[in-house]
């Protein structure tokens, strides 16, 4: 459920500190330490999955609330209008470089395919 030594674990239980803008059932949004764009936002479960590969049936409901989150979110700094991305890298290989599911909510600027 939680990892002493996951940092979005310890993020999730207030053991570090983050800029949380905004909680959901389960989930909470924070500032990207290491932004990417204008908007950066970290889309986190409270609950410790390792990775999107580790995702079972029973986190559907847990998938469903972090899309609608990070909607509520995107129409909220008005990125809407423009687009945005919602990404999660799976794995060392796809960029993942913090072993605890999570989405990253990128606006504010155009963006080219693939990411640069
Ligand atoms: P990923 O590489 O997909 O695993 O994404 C991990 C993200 O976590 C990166 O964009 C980092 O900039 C971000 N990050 C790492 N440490 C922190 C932190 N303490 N607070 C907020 N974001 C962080
Ligand atoms: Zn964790």
């Amino acid at each position: 459920m939680s990892d002493a030594n996951c940092l979005f674990c310890r993020i999730a239980r207030r053991a570090v500190p983050a800029d949380i803008v905004a909680e959901t059932d389960g989930l909470l949004a924070v500032t990207d330490i290491n932004p990417q764009a204008p908007t950066h936002l970290l889309i986190i479960p409270t609950e410790h999955i390792p990775t999107l590969a580790d995702v079972s049936e029973s986190h559907t409901p847990l998938l469903g609330r972090a899309v609608h989150f990070a909607n509520r979110l995107a129409r909220e700094r008005r990125l809407t209008e423009h687009g945005y991305r919602l990404v999660v890298n799976c794995g060392a290989a796809a960029g993942q470089s913090v072993w605890h599911l999570h989405w990253h909510l990128l606006g504010g600027r155009p963006m080219t395919w693939p990411p640069g």
